[in-house]
């Protein structure tokens, strides 16, 4: 270690563990045996082509509909505060982004691959579209270090709710609760929220980039802590290839780092060539085109008129809650519940009418008015501003500082300001 990761290594620099500093180098370890242990690395980059929309980019129809849902800024669509007091954003987000409406990419097939040779000895992703279980890699091999929609949950008592429950609210876009009576709390799917922590299991998996032999980072631009400093955990030595639109976290400062610019999908393809994979390759992907679209009634297809199909149904999604805002059944049903667990709380002047059916222009109402609700400032405040509890997380850390870590571990809870631990694309684009 010591090394400062920020520069690149001289290119008379010798590699230490690989032939050549070049694909075919790196498929000659691959093809030797010797690279066994692999640990992949991924971010929103392996999905972007499958179609995954971007909840924040005007042109989709999702930004204007999110917008009319008096969001106080977008990132508070995953906000754990802001979900409390109103749950219907998010699961409109959810509706849209729910597996099983989107193809994997022959990325997600790569690692689903590299798993069937035995090589993969862990995937980390910061995705959380589950794509890579839908490409059959197997949930014992994933990290998912800001969660997924894999698992759901309770947030107030935490007890785990069922994979099938949440999917008939997901398609008829309604609001889980949980199904303890004496609980009744807003259930979620186990994406880390800002204001949460990450998985348990990211932080007791982080010593496994030391095991591996080789180290594959896809897709991302590692500026999101503590995920970002991964690649820097595996051992000097032990070559690290990156597939990445440009150059980041200090890949390329090591004598055995191998550097592929450009798209994920041609990159994995250009290793396959290399390594002689391409055909298994192409089945792995070709079998993913059948079970994708067929969960939640969507054709497959990564393209679908994206933007179009998008746009009618976020549309329609959103005046029907529009239309149901104030006096849904889930408005009454937590108004209700509300008064039952507030009751010795609530001064004995507010107590609920005895009927307990109360306006909802009442507690209700007060419950859901995010913009004025919610404890968060403007976000170009938040962005600008130094005074802000939850301060900005760096976007763009200086490679040679890299974290450790002691470091990290600091870092447990999700900055409020990064909207990109959840959709690290989002990086750069222009909020609500
Ligand atoms: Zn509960």
């Amino acid at each position: 270690m010591g090394q400062d990761e920020s520069t690149p290594v001289d290119e008379s620099v010798p590699p230490e563990t690989l032939e050549s500093r070049t694909l075919d180098g790196l498929a000659k370890y691959i093809k030797e045996g010797r690279a066994k242990r692999i640990v992949v690395m991924t971010g929103a980059g392996i999905s972007t082509s499958a179609g995954i929309p971007d909840f924040r980019s005007p042109d989709t129809g999702l930004y204007a509909n999110l917008a009319r849902l008096n969001l106080p800024y977008a990132e508070a669509v995953f906000d754990i505060s802001f979900f409390r007091e109103n749950p219907l954003p998010f699961y409109t987000l959810a509706h849209e982004l729910y597996p099983g409406k989107y193809r994997p990419t022959v990325t997600h097939s790569f690692i689903r691959l590299l798993h069937d040779k035995g090589h993969l000895l862990k995937l980390f992703t910061q995705n959380i579209d589950c794509l890579e279980r839908e490409a059959g890699v197997p949930g014992t091999k994933i990290i998912e270090a800001h969660g997924s929609f894999a698992r759901q949950s309770c947030i107030e008592c935490k007890a785990s709710y069922p994979d099938e429950d949440m999917k008939q609210h997901i398609a008829a876009q309604t609001i889980p609760r949980c199904l303890r009576e004496s609980c009744g709390g807003l259930v979620k799917p186990e994406i880390v929220f800002f204001g949460e922590q990450l998985p348990a299991e990211f932080f007791m998996s982080r010593g496994l980039p030391a095991q591996a032999d080789l180290c594959i980072v896809l897709g991302t631009s590692l500026t999101v802590q503590p995920f970002a400093s991964l690649p820097s955990m595996c051992s000097e030595g032990t070559p690290r290839l990156l597939i990445n639109q440009e150059v980041v976290g200090g890949l390329g400062s090591r004598p055995d780092d191998v550097l592929l610019i450009g798209d994920c999908d041609t990159g994995v393809r250009r290793l396959a060539d290399a390594c002689g994979w391409r055909d298994e390759l192409e089945t792995l992907w070709a079998n993913t085109v059948e079970k994708a679209g067929t969960d939640i009634g969507r054709p497959a297809g990564p393209t679908k008129s994206k933007d179009k199909t998008l746009e009618d149904e976020v549309e329609k999604l959103t005046r029907e809650i529009d239309e149901t805002l104030s006096l849904s059944k889930w408005h009454e049903e937590k108004t209700r519940k509300d008064y039952l667990a507030e009751e010795p709380i609530v001064n004995g002047a507010e107590a609920p009418a005895e009927s307990g059916t109360s306006s909802p222009e009442g507690d209700a109402t007060n419950k859901h008015k995010p913009a004025t609700s919610t404890p968060r400032q403007d976000p170009k405040l938040k962005a600008e501003g130094t005074s802000e509890p939850n301060p900005p997380l760096k976007l763009h850390p200086s490679s040679g500082e890299d974290a450790t870590p002691e470091k990290n571990g600091e870092d447990k809870k999700v900055d409020a300001s990064d909207l990109t631990h959840v959709f690290p694309h989002l990086v750069g684009k222009a909020s609500l």
